[in-house]
């Protein structure tokens, strides 16, 4: 079976052919950005938790790693964070910036991944956590940060399935070679680590 990450797929909404490449073992490099995501996600892991969050989480964590197969290929994914209400549960997704300059770009380009990023630990995250006993929110959250941890703004993004689904077979479709990618904006090439490097666009 194939294998593949919900932070893979979600890179198509930036670009499909990275994606593509992703998907296919192209390792990216690191960069500023993501040792910066990397610092304030393990600062936000230590936040405090109500109990009854301690109590899902460790349940939780007997099953990792969280996966769902869908059409050949298992989709692995850990969602950053769960906030519980009685059995009620909602993901929490946290994002990135270095600063103000940088959100509207963010929200134009790297957003949609975000999204896609979050609807896809809906969709691994659903059926285990009805098998624990719990309902999953159709509601998740992004929380946008800056570089130094400072928050910024929030997203509400509704999972719904038909939709959902019909944007993951489009994805799998492009990453799997059924599907042609469509370019992207041209000006995401001129600072691509791919250009040269496995891109075929
Ligand atoms: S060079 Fe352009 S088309 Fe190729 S992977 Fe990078 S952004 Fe995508």
């Amino acid at each position: 079976m194939l294998q593949t990450r919900a932070s893979i797929l979600a890179r198509y909404w930036y670009c499909a052919e990275e994606c593509r490449l992703l998907f296919n073992g192209f390792e990216s490099k690191p960069t500023e950005a993501k040792s910066r995501g990397d610092k304030i996600h393990k600062w936000l892991a230590q936040r405090p938790k109500t109990p009854t969050e301690i109590r899902l989480i460790s349940k939780l964590e007997e099953l990792k790693p969280f996966y769902r197969d869908y059409k050949g290929v298992r989709i692995f994914g850990t969602p950053d964070d769960y906030k519980v209400k009685r059995k009620k549960v909602a993901l929490e997704e946290y994002k990135s910036v270095s600063g103000w300059g940088s959100v509207d770009f963010w929200e134009k380009f790297e957003y949609p991944c975000a999204e896609f990023q979050i609807n896809t630990y809906h969709f691994i995250m659903q059926p285990i956590l009805e098998r624990l006993g719990y309902e999953l929110k159709d509601l998740g959250y992004i929380y946008l940060f800056d570089r130094t941890g400072r928050f910024m703004r929030k997203y509400s993004v509704r999972f719904i399935e038909s939709m959902y689904l019909a944007d993951l077979d489009t994805v799998l479709a492009v990453v799997t070679g059924e599907m042609e990618p469509i370019p992207p904006k041209s000006f995401k090439c001129k600072i691509c680590e791919f250009r040269g490097r496995g891109c075929r666009l």
